[in-house]
């Protein structure tokens, strides 16, 4: 019977295998180092916040494996020799395969900073991530301060936890607004209030130079870069964005970039080896997508089409629109299609802003054509399918501002400032007309 081995339990790997096994009889195993189990890690911070205990995380129930039949190994792969199919673990043992999965994840940057390896120094991303948080910044008692380096979606998450637990913060920023390499000034300077609302000591422009020891091996301050400032702190967070987590891989002979190379079949160059997940760096244009998304749903999608080309019934990767979620504290941001700092050539951004600032819409569009690119909006919840079906029909920005209380989630919430919306909007075009 073939074997199908997955590198890596999180939602990439665990969807394909739950996919073979409804298509195919294959034997599967999945190996993880991290956990014996699938949990949400997008839920990791809840579990800190105590809103939800480990056991919450777990999609599935522990017997669900067994019942399926899919074999679960607590491991970590170490080497991958593919003219053997073979997989060699950290104590040595090996194990065969038929077909290889790679879905390994993402790991957080670290970039030689000096003392970057010191006890209380971490990043944000697996279940020991979490233990160590609980180590080291458990109360403001132990953790008098915590520093938080780079600002982007998983240093904003654990500045909130920290301040569940009435843990000062302090965030060091590169940018000149608060992921402003991703979103526009006006989205970018909203956030920054919010982050300030709640109390966080927010330095933006600035860098991190290195962490200073005490006389354990425990972080006890940080040097800022530019000001030369010491910052006293008994944890710091390493959240300036992750990379694909592929060092194992090295040696292998599997092509790599900066993730794990794959065509649209999420084919390596071994015809028997996948890469899925925030591992896999797609080689062929997938409409205007990125070759290296590290998000939830993109790891579901790829697990359920490498099934289907595992199982006989080859499938190209397609992702569609793109879209994504997030929380910055009390402020939900919704975006769909494509919406940058600046518009690109031929772009206009429209920018609208609620007088209680906690609230605002971007919509990108093409100056001749009107064509609608994308939207970024902050405390208005919009429905996906809504935007997915304009931006596949390609309307114009005209008509998405006239009906956008279609695409909301609560119409009455939102007529509110519909209006308003609207009439900005109009006048915005005369002016420009
Ligand atoms: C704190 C946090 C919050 C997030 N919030 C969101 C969100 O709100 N929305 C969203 O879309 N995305 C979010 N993400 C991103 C999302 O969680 C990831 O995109 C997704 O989990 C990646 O899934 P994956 O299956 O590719 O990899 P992973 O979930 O990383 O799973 C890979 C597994 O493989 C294991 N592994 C790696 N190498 C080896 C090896 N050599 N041997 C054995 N095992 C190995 C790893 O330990 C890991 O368990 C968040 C991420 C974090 C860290």
């Amino acid at each position: 019977m073939e074997h199908v081995v997955i590198i890596g339990n999180g939602i990439a790997g665990v969807t394909a295998a739950r996919h073979i096994r409804k298509l195919s009889d294959k034997k599967i195993t999945i190996i993880s180092g991290e956990t014996d189990y699938f949990f949400s890690r997008t839920a990791l911070m809840y579990i800190y916040m105590g809103h939800m205990n480990y056991e919450h995380t777990k999609p599935y129930e522990d017997w669900f494996w067994e019942k399926n039949r899919i074999e679960l190994k607590k491991a970590w792969v170490e080497k991958v020799t593919p003219e053997k199919n073979l997989l060699t673990f950290a104590n040595g043992e090996t194990m065969k395969y038929d077909k290889l999965i790679i879905a390994s994840g993402s790991k957080s940057n670290k970039f030689g900073w000096p003392g970057q390896d010191l006890k209380g120094v971490q990043g944000l991303y697996s279940k020991q991530d979490l233990d160590s948080l609980e180590e080291y910044a458990p109360n403001n008692k132990v953790c008098k301060r915590a520093v938080i380096v780079g600002g982007g979606l998983i240093g904003i998450e654990l500045a909130e936890m920290l301040t569940t637990r009435n843990i000062p913060v302090t965030f060091l920023v590169r940018e000149k607004d608060f992921w402003d390499n991703v979103l526009p000034e006006s989205n970018a300077k909203l956030i920054n209030d919010h982050i300030i609302e709640h109390h966080i000591d927010l330095r933006l422009e600035v860098n991190l130079k290195e962490i200073l020891s005490d006389e354990n091996g425990r972080a006890r301050a940080v040097v800022v870069a530019e000001t030369g400032e010491e910052i006293p702190c008994n944890l710091v967070g390493l959240t300036a964005g992750v990379s694909p987590n592929i060092d194992f891989l090295k040696e292998s002979g599997i092509e790599l970039g900066r993730g794990v190379k794959v065509n649209r079949y999420l084919q390596t160059n071994f015809e028997n080896i996948f890469a899925l997940g925030d591992c896999a760096e797609q080689q062929e244009p997938t409409g205007e997508r990125r070759p290296i998304e590290a998000v939830w749903y993109t790891g579901r999608m790829m697990g359920e089409v490498v099934a289907q080309t595992i199982c006989g019934n080859k499938t190209a990767y397609k992702p569609g629109h793109w879209f994504n979620s997030a929380k910055f504290f009390d402020i939900e941001y919704q975006t769909y299609g494509w919406v940058f700092h600046d518009p690109r050539e031929g772009e206009a951004h429209f920018h609208w802003l609620h007088q209680d600032g906690k609230k605002c819409i971007t919509i990108n569009y093409q100056v001749e054509s009107r064509k609608f690119v994308g939207i970024n909006t902050f405390g208005i919840r919009m429905r996906h399918e809504v935007f997915d079906r304009w931006l596949t029909d390609e309307r114009s920005v005209d008509e998405v501002v006239e009906n956008l209380a279609q695409a909301n989630f609560d119409p009455e919430f939102y007529k509110g400032f519909e209006q308003e919306i609207k009439n900005k909007f109009k006048s915005e075009q005369k002016t420009n007309a």
